[in-house]
């Protein structure tokens, strides 16, 4: 695959950039394949090929080859994120940068299809973590996958980046994965070349702008702020730096590099901001960038506006908690017919996101009560909250992907409600009834590949 003479012409001045063996690589075609493991799922994966730890990420694995991922059920279960492994690099840049990590909040603004969002939300596992995605249908698939990572204090909402103008000074870490050109992905997806253009470039940079201007007042005075691209051009990485330094009071935040990656610190024309180039001729991983910045303005406090959620009442609760064993610092509230439930401390933050935002996932939704009938929802099966009522059945790999494609499939379990696992991690509900197995799995989640 040629990497476009124009794109090669304007890296000639880029930090770093080595002619012959970016394109050497490009024509390669060789492909790194990599997963991040969830820390809350710890789940045995040897049936997959596991190589080398992604030296810059703790539970970054790279594989010697790319298994078929749609039919291994501990994707489905969230035990692991297929994410390229440069992306994981966000791991270092937080870890450096927010060791304190306790309670903070964190939006990740354009997040679909969820890689960021679920590193950030390991990360933090006892912060508050909002993924959002402004495109609707990107914001599905966003809730997919946060829902399988199963964390109950990912949030997924579906807002224009302005919308977070009316919580000033309300996130303490706000990473900008920015919509860019993509040549960073040239390697791997080699159709995106066809779509690179200078103008291309010259629009992404100004979204960029956009972006960035439009969701920064709502990070806290010292917040940081982690910006990155898969793209090699200038204009969208050094270039935006100069500018959040010129104009927007950031102050550039390095980073502590083992030479052994391979990465290229880079630093900005005009104000020597610095960030770091990935180069698939020199990195494990495909074409990235990143640079963090900490916010040295003071904002407004945010208002306190809060919604009133409307809370599940005591009875509801307790016929809840008297089938299904839950933990016991979570607060119940009710959205259209669901009882869903977020971890207390949370529980004013969640109100207050609530009235200025449109949320797609609050917490875990845990069930719907029909009368007196519970029926358990999916996300509660993911979630690791469920701690017991119903009886658990574990699959082989031919009855879990008939599961998992919502045909049918046989499973030796009680009457009645029946926990799906396979290897052990839970990947959804069935209810079991005397002549057949009613199958629980989303429809719009269910593997259509045969
Ligand atoms: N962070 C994601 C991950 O790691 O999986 C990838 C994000 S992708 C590089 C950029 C995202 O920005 C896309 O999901 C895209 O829909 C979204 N986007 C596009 N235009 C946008 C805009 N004007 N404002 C905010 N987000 C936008």
């Amino acid at each position: 695959m040629a990497v476009p003479a124009a794109l090669i012409q304007s890296l000639q001045t880029a930090t770093g950039f080595q002619k012959e063996a970016f394109e050497a690589v490009h024509e390669s075609g060789e492909q790194i394949v990599s997963i991040r493991l969830n820390p809350s799922k710890p789940f045995n994966l040897t049936h997959l090929p596991l190589a080398d730890k992604v030296g810059w990420s703790e539970y970054g694995r790279y594989l010697t080859e790319r298994p078929f991922f749609t039919f291994d059920p501990f994707l489905h279960a969230g035990a692991y994120y297929v994410q390229e492994a440069s992306s994981m690099f966000l791991w270092q840049a937080i870890q450096q940068l927010v060791p304190e990590k306790y309670g903070k909040k964190v939006l990740d603004l354009c997040a679909a299809p969820g890689g960021k969002s679920t590193l950030l939300s390991s990360y933090f596992n006892e912060g508050l973590v909002v993924a959002n995605e402004v495109i609707k249908n990107r914001a599905n698939i966003l809730v997919e996958n946060c829902s399988k990572w199963g964390d109950g204090h990912l949030l997924v909402t579906n807002n224009d980046p302005s919308h977070f103008q009316s919580l000033p000074g309300y996130f303490d870490v706000l990473m900008i994965d920015a919509p860019c050109s993509g040549s960073g992905l040239f390697r791997k997806d080699p159709a995106a070349v066809d779509e690179w253009s200078e103008a291309n470039v010259s629009l992404c940079s100004q979204r960029q702008q956009r972006i960035l201007a439009d969701a920064l007042p709502c990070l806290a005075e010292n917040g940081i702020l982690i910006y990155s691209t898969c793209s090699y051009s200038q204009e969208e990485d050094e270039v935006i730096c100069d500018w959040l330094l010129d104009e927007m009071e950031m102050e550039s935040q390095s980073l502590q590099i083992d030479k052994s990656w391979g990465i290229v610190e880079t630093t900005s024309p005009a104000k020597h901001a610095v960030g770091y180039r990935f180069y698939p001729d020199q990195v494990k991983g495909e074409g990235f960038f990143i640079a963090c910045f900490r916010k040295k303005r003071n904002e407004f406090e945010v208002k306190s506006k809060m919604k009133g959620l409307h809370f599940t009442s005591k009875l509801q609760i307790q016929q809840l908690q008297s089938a299904i064993k839950l933990p016991e610092n979570l607060s119940y509230f009710d959205q259209n017919d669901t009882i869903r439930a977020i971890e207390t401390t949370w529980l004013t933050d969640l109100s207050i996101l609530a009235s200025h935002l449109y949320i797609k996932k609050a917490g875990i939704e845990i069930a719907t009560m029909k009368g007196k009938d519970i029926i358990p929802s999916h996300e509660l099966a993911l979630s690791g909250w469920f701690k017991g009522g119903f009886p658990t059945v574990d699959l082989d790999l031919n009855n879990a992907l008939s599961y998992l494609k919502r045909k049918e499939f046989s499973a030796e379990g009680q009457k009645g409600w029946n926990l799906m696992c396979f290897g052990g991690l839970p990947i959804g509900w069935a209810k079991l009834l005397p002549n057949r197995i009613n199958n629980y799995y989303p429809a719009e989640w269910r593997i259509l590949k045969e």
